[in-house]
């Protein structure tokens, strides 16, 4: 099994803004996304700082996109980052990353990125 191929992209946590009902940063469930890397975004809804302007990059990325970029909040990261799926991983594609990706320069994955 090769290398996950998300920890060596991070192209949509610096392409999309990342939204999300405020009641993701209370503490329960414990997954709870933290509130110091959020910012307003309406009476409802939070952001990850850093995704609500261009040039967008979460603040709770590290490393460079399409070298090494991981997620440092991961096991507290909000609903759309659980909802974007890599393209092919569970058989299905992914617009979502494949723009995020080619917007990056990156080739869209393929069935063979997680077989190879
Ligand atoms: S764009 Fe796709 S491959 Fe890259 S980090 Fe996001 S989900 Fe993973
Ligand atoms: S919280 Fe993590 S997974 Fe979500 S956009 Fe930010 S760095 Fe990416």
């Amino acid at each position: 099994m090769p290398d996950h191929p998300c920890l060596s992209c991070g192209a949509c946590c610096a392409h999309y803004r990342v939204a999300f009902h405020w009641s993701e940063t209370e503490p329960a469930p414990a997954s709870y996304v933290p509130i110091e890397l959020t910012t307003a975004l309406d009476p409802h809804r939070l952001a990850m700082r850093g995704t609500l302007s261009a040039p967008v990059r979460c603040t709770a990325l590290s490393g460079a996109v399409g070298r090494d970029a991981q997620c440092t909040v991961y096991a507290r990261r909000p609903s759309p980052c659980r909802e974007l799926q890599p393209a092919w991983e569970h058989g299905e594609p992914s617009p979502q990353c494949d723009r995020a990706r080619v917007a990056y320069g990156l080739a869209p994955l393929t069935p063979e990125a997680w077989t190879a």
